[in-house]
């Protein structure tokens, strides 16, 4: 097997770059160098040779060793450098790259090949002395810390105390000799640290940065990253050998990043950020602030250093028309690192840029519009997940904000919640149910978990490309960064900002959208959803097959619902419209009383108020079908605690407390969710779905006689596991609609039909077909019947599954499309078979899940159902499914 693929100088043996293979770095620095752009020459390790890494226990096969070789000699010979000489030695970097982008996840090390001795002969052949001991200094560091995994922070200390003692406030301050001496200073470091001094030999140090760009994919940020992000462990790394290019040789080199479209907003203009004099790391680390790339970009920001369309005109011009062919040749928005060395452009790195939702957005409207992309590939362009971020409220812009500072718009949208100043208190409050923001000087990987927890982020330092805005971005929370107005006092838990104090537990509020910082809750306001959003749903409706209706149960949810474009409600749960207040004593009445009689006394109390209930919402879902659960949950949920509850009860009913008690205590069950709950409701008390079925179909004719479209109630009976259930409830719902529809001289068309959400039913849906004319799939409960989770519990022990790869998602959250997917396939087809055209649909968690959708797609289903927000989402999603 070839493992090593060489790039730069005319040569691209990757061709046009197998991503799998090389990673998604690897592949586009050789296809930037297929294309014809300055790449520096270097060669990509593969991914296969990662996992063979690990399984041969950290060894590599002697073919690698020839091929690494060969990968040098090719740098070499386009270089005219040699690897360890000590006249004109070759510099390399050496950097991971996986599959799928994982910024600042893994390591890089850069200026690998200096020693004591090359270090001169840098200096020389550069003629910069204060160039070659700097590149020097900043190899120790990086490569103490990691390959050599040396605690960085000394290394730091040892810089600061260095500038300190000459009275220097900034890096560039130091000279050649300073740095000579800060090396000296660091060699003994490492000497102390690791008990052996830094590697001279170039090939040690080559082959210990390989190792430990391998070494990374298993560190405990990247396995936290990919659980995060969905990226499967066995990928592996691939690692990027690459000539040295230098930002850092004086005023006319510098290196920058940079996005071929606006990342936050999507607008078509060039957005980036680059530093004079300074290498890669410089720029994500927020060392030195940034300065911008365009002339309007800091014209808009007022700021004063030079941008680099200023500073660097005709280096820029070439820059912009890279960004143009990259553009054109990748067909999207590119995400691309680059240095100058000595006004001479050099192209480090492509891909597709990350962005937010709102830019993904425009951007994939926009590309449509101007030819780049198609619609279909429009539709496809967009995370249905991510469209998340933009059907939540913003701030309400007329609302009064107590604004304590100004930073970066970092990632957009809105937050409110409690300050925490860590990522563990961060996750911790996160769990307790507390919306919390999490304040850092600035964040690194190993604050993932706790971003990922927090509702919003907000940094002292680091720009609109720094790692806290890069990862805020990645995952939808809104972001304020570079807030230079703050000081955070970590230890003593306190933010200050402008005189004022804010300790840990007060309230904060962030517009990632406008940079404002504020004290207390700001309210918000709903999003728009015309323009591009409307636009792509209009795309994306195009090409859907299934149907897209909403779990809804109030006229409320229902109204934002149609707003969002569903075709119907899913399901409606009737149980929570008995928790009202001024319900809920006639409901437990009903619960309590020991006869039939008593419980239609309460019932007869209720009807009123559950046919108000579906007609409000039939008016609003007119013409559609609306599914309507009938009670559903265990009788228990509704009883009594306080014995204020019991009293009111007792005096509602005529009855004395104690009875109430002892009903009370012999509803009690050892395990609700398999007792007395759905169906077996109806069928011991059939005066309940009586109750509602007229409900149903009294309030259905009153929408009509109203002059309204009639809806088409669909009613769902749960929790089934026979035919002989369905057949009963059935009965006792057709006898009450023609009863109404006799009463009231009118009618209206209504289906009859079951959940299937137990395995029983799921494998008898034949049967159950003969019965029942539709299908709901109630996957919530079919996946905890089906594993035997129960849902309530599972959080205790299911992120270890998750991780152990026992699932590879939660599958309360996406279809175990082997497991409980094959039992909805086969109730499927059984079902079909005796009712052509049943009609199918799910309910549950899993409707509003891209990749359940994708499954419901594949299976046929005739509509998902999501709640309301999440409607957008699995339109989009069924869209991308039928692509
Ligand atoms: P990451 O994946 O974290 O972005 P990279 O491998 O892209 O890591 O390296 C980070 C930065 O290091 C790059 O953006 C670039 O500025 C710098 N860098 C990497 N390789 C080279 C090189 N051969 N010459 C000059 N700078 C480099
Ligand atoms: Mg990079
Ligand atoms: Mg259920």
């Amino acid at each position: 097997t070839r493992y090593v693929y060489r790039f730069g100088g005319g040569v691209d043996d990757g061709g046009q770059g197998d991503r799998n293979l090389l990673g998604g770095k690897g592949a586009n620095l050789d296809g930037m160098a297929a294309i014809g752009l300055p790449v520096p020459p270097g060669f990509t390790i593969t991914t296969a040779m990662c996992t063979r890494y690990y399984e041969d226990g950290g060894v590599y096969p002697d073919s690698v060793k020839a091929e690494v070789a060969t990968g040098l000699a090719h740098i070499e010979g386009i270089t005219g450098k040699t690897f360890g000489n000590a006249a004109d030695p070759l510099l390399v970097s050496v950097r991971s790259g996986a599959r799928a982008s994982m910024p600042g996840m893994m390591d890089t090390v850069l200026n690998l090949g200096l020693n004591d001795e090359t270090v001169v002969g840098l200096a020389s052949t550069s003629g910069d002395e204060r160039f070659a001991w700097d590149s020097y200094r900043r190899f120790i560091q990086m490569y103490s810390d990691v390959v050599l995994e040396l605690d960085h922070g000394a290394f730091e200390e040892a810089l600061e105390i260095a500038k300190e003692d000459q009275g220097y406030t900034l890096d560039t301050e130091m000279t050649a000799d300073d740095w000579k001496a800060l090396v000296a200073e660091y060699k003994a470091l490492v000497e102390k640290l690791w008990n052996k001094p830094f590697p001279q030999d170039v090939h040690d140090q080559l082959w210990g940065a390989i190792s430990a760009v391998f070494g990374s994919w298993q560190s405990e940020r990247a396995k936290v990253y990919r659980r995060l992000n969905n990226i499967p462990g066995e990928w592996g790394t691939a690692v990027n050998v690459q000539a040295m290019v230098f930002g850092n040789m004086g005023e006319t080199s510098a290196t920058g990043v940079a996005f071929t479209r606006d990342p936050s907003t999507g607008e078509n203009v060039y957005y980036g950020e680059f530093l004079i004099n300074a290498q890669g790391e410089d720029v994500v680390a927020g060392i030195r602030t940034p300065q911008y790339l365009t002339k309007a970009a800091r014209e808009r920001a007022g700021a004063k250093p030079l941008s680099m369309e200023e500073a660097m005109p005709e280096t820029y011009a070439e820059l912009a028309k890279v960004f143009q062919i990259l553009e054109t040749h990748y067909r999207d928005m590119q995400d691309i690192e680059f240095t100058v060395q000595q006004g001479k452009l050099w192209m480090l790195q492509t891909r597709s840029g990350k962005r937010t939702a709102k830019a993904a957005l425009k951007m994939a409207v926009d590309m449509a519009h101007e030819g780049l992309i198609t619609e279909e590939e429009a539709v496809a362009r967009v995370d249905p997940a991510a469209l998340d971020q933009l059907l939540h409220p913003t701030l309400d812009p007329k609302a009064p904000r107590d604004v304590l500072t100004k930073g970066l718009p970092a990632s957009p949208g809105a937050a409110s919640g409690l300050i925490v100043f860590d990522a563990d208190t961060a996750e911790r409050r996160n769990e307790m149910g507390d919306a919390v923001i999490l304040v850092r000087v600035e964040t690194s990987p190993e604050d993932i978990h706790g971003m990922h927890a927090a509702k919003g982020i907000l940094t002292a330092r680091g720009g609109m490309t720094s790692h806290a805005a890069v990862v805020a971005r990645g995952m939808g929370r809104p972001c304020v960064s570079g807030a230079g107005g703050i000081s955070i006092d970590n230890s003593a838990k306190i933010l200050r900002v402008g005189g004022r104090e804010l300790k840990e537990g007060d309230i904060l509020t962030l517009d990632g959208s406008t940079g404002e910082v504020m004290a207390g809750e700001v309210p918000t306001v709903q999003p728009e959803l015309a323009g591009d959003f409307g636009t792509l749903m209009v795309w994306a409706d195009k090409v859907r097959r299934l149907k897209v209706r909403a779990n809804a149960e109030t006229p409320q949810d229902c109204k934002v619902a149609r707003e969002f474009g569903a075709e119907g409600v899913g399901l409606c749960r009737t149980e929570h419209m008995f928790f009202d207040a001024a319900r809920i004593t006639a409901v437990r009445e009903m619960i309590l009383a020991d006869s039939e009689k008593g419980r239609r006394v309460a019932l007869d109390r209720l009807l009123p108020e559950q046919r108000d209930d579906f007609a409000q919402i039939f008016m609003v879902m007119a013409g559609l079908p609306v599914t309507i659960r009938l009670l559903d949950p265990p009788l228990h949920e509704f009883l009594p605690h306080a014995e204020a509850e019991f009293e009111e009860v007792a005096k509602a009913a005529g009855v004395g407390i104690e009875v109430l008690k002892r009903r009370a205590n012999e509803l009690h069950e050892f395990n609700p969710m398999l007792g007395h709950r759905g169906c077996r409701l109806g069928v011991t008390y059939p005066e309940i779905y009586e109750m509602q079925a007229r409900a149903i179909f009294e309030a259905a004719l009153i929408v009509k006689q109203r002059g309204g479209e009639a809806p088409i109630p669909e009613v769902m009976i749960p929790l089934v596991a026979t035919r002989k259930e369905l057949e009963l409830m059935k009965a006792i719902v057709d006898r009450v609609a023609t009863e109404v529809f006799a009463e009231q001289g009118d009618s209206v068309e209504y289906l009859v039909g079951t959940m299937i959400e137990l395995p029983r039913a799921a494998l008898k849906a034949g049967e159950i077909a003969e019965v029942g004319e539709f299908f709901s799939f109630g996957t919530n409960d079919l996946t905890q019947t089906t594993i035997g989770i129960s849902r309530d519990d599972a959080g205790r022990f299911l992120t270890q599954y998750v991780d152990k790869g026992i699932f590879a998602r939660d599958p309360f959250v996406s279809i175990d499309v082997e497991g409980v997917g094959e039992l909805i396939q086969l109730a499927a087809e059984r079902g079909r078979k005796t009712r052509p055209g049943i009609k199918l649909g799910i309910c549950g968690e899993h409707g509003g899940d891209p990749a359940s959708i994708a499954f419901c797609e594949a299976t046929g289903l005739d509509y998902v159902s999501a709640s309301p927000y999440r409607v957008p989402i699995a339109r989009l999603a069924a869209a991308q499914a039928a692509l």
